[in-house]
Order: structure tokens, then C-alpha cells, then sequence
């Protein structure tokens, strides 16, 4: 593809392969098997990780239930809870670096982003420390004169947290810390593809002093691993990340318990562009929605919905940023979007396009993989779609790549229609001078997040999450601890005896 920014291989130092143990009670424990992990951009190894199964599942998950059951820490005061988050925090930051480039070489992602990422998970859990101190429950004063009435907040027990791979440290610590802060104990399971950044966080857990127990860590695939995880009796909750197909998988195997689910899946999160939009600044904001993390995200804008009058600008000015993009090795410090997580994952973001293509779509840009000089991994170009309609599987599947469907609309109504019009509602955009214009169209529009003139902008004091088929529950903000908590309720007499109920 000609004109676009590439960042040939450089010649950073890699570090030595790591090895990836389970962490069950404490103690950090192989299995007889191992598997690999090679680097997507550089194809060299990364990691050899411990291949748990389900003994290994069995053994973290009844040394969380001792740890929850037999053991003080879910009555620690907050204050003893937060100092220990704030601690892990310190640490995380005094071992950014090495989290950041592990998380580059099993991920792909930008080395730029990676840090980033590392120093907003540390922040998540400072957050969450707060919150340890300040989560309280209920009282009523107000149920008559006998009586006083107290909702205690109570953490829900063990839970299950299982990740994904394209943000393996950000993502574990929108969950663990506020699970912590709640009181529970858990288990642990990072993608098969990106395990090693959750070992080191393991590591850095047991340096801060969390007894033993309280977070366990197994390696290993979704199944056996994760699938125990879901169906296991002294499992409390369920907190999943990942593809759509999977939460439903697990919400099967987890019906037989009735355990608590909380659900983080997948996005087709649109972008509204009315005529009267700064088509500059969303143009810029539709290409970091579309390329960040290569587009391997649940919030990817990879869905443009814009007014046909200023179509063809829109559509012109994205591609004009979008040659400007710096695609390339991870490594390298001016990268933005580095590689594709696998040669699978590549091959099917490329379906998506030559299916797009056969059903009509015109290409505006890319549309095929994407040679970095000195580097054997897998690249995708930077790829958008104009002229999709939305019938097009483009316009309504998770792609999860860096291609861009470009859609348009005539009224308000169509817009909300064509916006609603999927399965997914994680998040959503609009972009319009008017603010009524935004308001009325993030009111109608069914999504769990909506940006008005902005994209992706987060913050820990805001929850995240979805609606229709991109989740259930929240992280993040005060909300993010109260998923991990039970409500007590406590009624009291506090006067002297009782009417009698039985009469004579
Ligand atoms: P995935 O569903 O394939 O895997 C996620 C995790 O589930 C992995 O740890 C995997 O080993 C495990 N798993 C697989 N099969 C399982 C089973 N039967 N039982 C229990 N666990 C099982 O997802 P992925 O490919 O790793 O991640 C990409 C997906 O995650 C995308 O759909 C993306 O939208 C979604 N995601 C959502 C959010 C959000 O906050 N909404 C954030 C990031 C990613």
C-alpha cells in the first residue's frame, strides 16, 4: 500500500523468554505441560507458561474459598484494604517498564500505548483504594418507632475473573482491585495468549503482602481452565471479558449454580456525524477509534453513521489521517498500532473485508495486510469502508481489526435506527455543534457509554460497560465495587419485647 506511515523493525532489546507459573495458595506451581507464546510482530519467543487444567482450576478455586471462609480477610478494615491496594500500585509503577514490554511482546500493541496502560492500571488501583474506605450500606430510620432497618454491603465471596488478551494488565485491573476492595477472594485466568503481565502482577501482589490465597492465579485455555471456573459450586461470581460467544458459553455453565454474572463482551459501536459536526476533530477521533489497539478493542468506533451531505468530506478527511497513522514495530516509540494478535485473527479481519467488498462496499483505503520491513508478524493496513449498508455482516459484526464501515443517514430518526440497529450496545458517539442534537441522541441511543463531540475518553470514576449483547453489570466508579458486594438486609427491633402473633 503506498503512502501510508511505516515503522520499519528496530533493534530494541528483547528480553529472555519468560517462564509462567500458577500461583495456587501462595505458592507459585508448574503443571506437566507447558505452552508458548511468540511474540505477533517480532515471531520470536516470548513465554513459556504452565498449562493448567482442572485440578489446577480446583486447587485455586478451594484455596480462594479457605482464603474467604477460614480466614479474617474479608472482615479487614477498609484502611487495612486500601494501604495494601495503594501498595500494589507503588509497585506497578516501579516495574512499569517491564510490564509495559512484556505486554508489547505477547500483545502486539505499541510500546507508547503499553506504558500508558500500565500507569492507568496502577491509577485503577489507587481508585479502588478509595473506595475500599469509602463503600459503606444503608440505613432507615424512617420504618416507625420499634423499628431500625440496616442494608450492609457484604463482599459476594469467590469470584472467578477471567480476561482477554488485547488488554491483559489494563483489563484484570478494572476488576481485581475493586473485588479486593469489596472483601473477596479470587481466582485469576489471563488469556492463553497474553498470560505473562498477570503472572507479574501475581508477583507484585504477593511483594505487597496479600495472604496467601486471597488472589490465585491458573494459566491456561479457556477450556478447561476457564470453563471450571464457570461451573464450579464455591464460585461465587462470574466477572468475564471477552468475545460474546464465550459469555454465553459461560452463562450456560453457570446457570446450574446461579452464581452472580458479570459480563464485559463484545461492541459495533457507532459514530453519528450530523452536518453540523466539526468534521476535522471527528475525523481525527474516528481514526484513534478505529486504529487504536489496531482496532482490537470492545469501545473500536469501527462504525461510521454520518449525515450524506458531508459524506464524502468526512470520508476524505479520514482517509487523508489514516495515511498519517504510524503503523509498524510495537517496539519502536513512535509506533500506533502495531500487530495483529494472531495469523487467525488476521485471516478472518481480512474475510471481513473481501466479504464487505463482494457485497458492494467500495474500498477508500487499504484492504490488505500490511508489510513491515525486518519484521515476520502479522499487520493489517489501515482499511476504510465506504457506501456500506446495513445489511452488510461488516456493518453489524464485531470485526475487531483496523477497518472502518462507513454508513449514511438522511433524518435524526434514521441515525438513532441505523445506530440501535445491532446486537451490541457497548458504547456509542455523536458529533454535532448542537447540543441538543447530542442530547436527544444520547438519550435514544441504547448503548451503556455514549461520547458527544469525543471518543474513548475514560475515567475510573466512570462506570463502563454495555447493554443488548455487549454485557451485563459495570466496572469502574463506585459501581465497580458494589458488582463484587451482596446486600445484608438487617432489621432490628430496638424497643422491648414484641406483639404476640398467636392469639389468646
Ligand atoms: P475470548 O472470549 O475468546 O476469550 C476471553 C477469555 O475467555 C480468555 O481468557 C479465554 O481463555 C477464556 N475462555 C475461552 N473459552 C472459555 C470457556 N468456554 N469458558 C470460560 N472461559 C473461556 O475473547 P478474546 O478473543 O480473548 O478477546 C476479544 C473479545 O473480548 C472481543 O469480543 C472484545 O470485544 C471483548 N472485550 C470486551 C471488553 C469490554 O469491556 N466490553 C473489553 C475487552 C475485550
Amino acid at each position: 500500500m503506498k503512502d501510508l506511515t511505516v515503522i520499519d523493525a528496530t533493534s530494541a532489546v528483547m528480553p529472555d523468554p519468560f517462564t509462567g507459573r500458577h500461583l495456587i495458595d501462595g505458592i507459585w506451581t508448574g503443571s506437566d505441560e507447558t505452552f508458548q507464546r511468540h511474540s505477533p510482530a517480532h515471531g520470536t519467543l516470548v513465554s513459556t507458561s504452565a498449562r493448567g487444567g482442572k485440578p489446577e482450576a480446583d486447587a485455586a478455586i478451594a484455596a480462594a474459598r479457605r482464603a474467604f471462609d477460614d480466614t479474617d480477610w474479608p472482615a479487614l478494615s477498609g484502611k487495612a484494604r486500601a494501604m495494601l491496594l495503594l501498595k500494589v500500585a507503588d509497585l506497578i509503577d516501579a516495574r512499569r517498564e517491564e510490564i509495559a514490554v512484556m505486554e508489547v511482546l505477547e500483545s502486539g500493541k505499541p510500546i507508547s500505548q503499553a506504558r500508558a496502560e500500565i500507569e492507568g492500571a496502577a491509577d485503577l488501583w489507587r481508585y479502588a483504594a478509595s473506595l475500599a474506605r469509602t463503600a459503606h450500606g444503608d440505613s432507615h430510620n424512617t420504618l416507625g418507632p420499634d423499628i431500625l432497618g440496616v442494608v450492609l454491603r457484604e463482599p459476594i465471596g469467590v469470584v472467578s475473573i477471567i480476561t482477554p488478551w488485547n488488554f491483559p494488565f489494563l483489563i484484570v485491573s478494572q476488576k481485581l482491585p475493586f473485588a479486593l476492595a469489596a472483601g473477596c477472594t479470587a481466582v485469576v485466568k489471563p488469556s492463553e495468549l497474553t498470560p505473562s503481565t498477570t503472572v507479574l502482577l501475581g508477583e507484585i501482589l504477593i511483594e505487597a503482602g496479600l495472604p496467601a490465597g486471597v488472589v490465585n492465579i491458573v494459566l491456561g485455555f479457556g477450556d478447561p481452565v476457564g470453563a471450571r471456573m464457570a461451573v464450579h459450586e464455591a464460585v461465587d461470581m462470574v466477572s468475564f471479558t471477552g468475545s460474546t460467544q464465550v459469555g454465553r458459553r459461560i452463562a450456560a455453565a453457570a446457570s446450574g449454580t446461579l452464581k452472580k454474572l458479570s459480563f464485559e463482551l463484545g461492541g459495533k459501536n457507532p459514530q453519528v456525524v450530523f452536518g453540523d459536526a466539526d468534521l476535522d476533530a471527528a475525523a481525527d477521533a474516528i481514526a484513534f477509534g478505529t486504529y487504536f489497539n489496531a482496532g482490537e478493542c470492545c469501545n473500536s468506533g469501527s462504525r461510521v453513521i454520518v449525515h450524506q451531505d458531508v459524506a464524502e468530506a468526512l470520508s476524505d478527511r479520514i482517509v487523508a489521517l489514516s495515511r498519517k497513522v504510524a503503523f509498524g514495530d510495537p517496539m519502536h516509540p513512535d509506533t500506533q498500532v502495531g500487530a495483529i494478535i494472531s495469523v487467525d485473527h488476521q485471516a478472518k479481519i481480512a474475510g471481513y473485508v473481501r466479504d464487505a467488498r463482494a457485497a458492494g462496499a467500495r474500498i477508500a483505503l487499504g484492504g490488505e495486510a500490511l508489510d513491515i520491513p525486518g519484521l515476520p508478524g502479522c499487520f493489517y493496513g489501515p482499511t476504510v469502508l465506504a457506501g456500506v449498508t446495513p445489511d452488510m455482516t461488516i456493518a453489524r459484526d464485531e470485526v475487531f481489526g483496523p477497518a472502518l464501515a462507513i454508513l449514511t443517514f438522511r433524518t435524526f430518526d434514521e441515525a438513532v435506527a441505523l445506530a440501535n440497529g445491532v446486537d451490541y450496545g457497548l458504547s456509542a458517539g455523536v458529533w454535532s455543534s448542537d447540543m441538543h442534537t447530542c442530547l436527544q441522541f444520547a438519550r435514544k441511543v441504547r448503548a451503556g457509554t455514549v461520547w458527544t463531540n469525543t471518543w474513548m475518553d475514560g475515567f475510573p470514576e466512570m462506570p463502563f460497560g454495555g447493554v443488548k449483547q455487549s454485557g451485563q453489570g459495570r466496572e469502574l466508579g463506585r459501581y465497580g465495587l458494589e458488582e463484587f458486594t451482596e446486600l445484608k438486609t438487617l432489621t432490628m427491633k430496638v424497643t422491648p419485647g414484641r406483639a404476640p402473633w398467636v392469639r389468646g
